[in-house]
């Protein structure tokens, strides 16, 4: 929490934003956030309208290297809450980014990272801001009840 205020001097001109299809690093200006910004490497679009699937070579990359917030949705295929959470979860992404990049883990696909975070139940979600983790909540939840929580985190 004593972070924030550190991280939003910091974040004042230039953000680093990591591209969610080839992982290079973007350098860019914080006001061109909201000006739909594409990769400077692979020209894709920087913010797609659906959650970022990481996987456990991508995903410390995108938790310490955004300069924005990084929510994850830690699921599994088999999980049926999870399932009912999805459409809710691509919905509240629509609505959270560019300010949060929103994201996804499958635990049954890479059970590594879910043990390093200490995934004891899904879905969990887990909100990290520079590298760190702020927030985690754990069950089911809707799209405005996403985006509430998230919010209301990054104060
Ligand atoms: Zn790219």
């Amino acid at each position: 929490m004593s972070a924030g205020g550190l991280a939003r001097d910091c974040m004042s001109d230039a953000l680093h934003l990591v591209c969610p299809h080839c992982q290079a690093i973007n350098r860019l200006e914080a006001a061109r956030l909201a000006e739909a910004p594409r990769c400077g490497q692979c020209h894709r679009p920087l913010f797609a309208g659906e959650p970022v699937e990481l996987t456990a070579a991508s995903f410390a990359r995108n938790i310490q290297r955004n300069d924005i917030p990084v929510v994850v949705d830690f699921w599994a295929p088999w999980c049926g809450p999870c399932q009912m959470m999805a459409p809710q979860y691509v919905a509240a992404a629509v609505e959270l980014q560019p300010d949060v990049r929103v994201a996804k883990l499958n635990t049954e696909a890479e059970p590594a990272v879910a043990a390093e975070f200490t995934i004891r139940s899904i879905p969990t979600l887990v909100l990290f801001r520079a590298g760190r983790e702020v927030a985690r909540q754990s069950g089911a939840l809707g799209k405005s009840e996403v985006v509430r929580w998230v919010r209301g985190h990054l104060g």
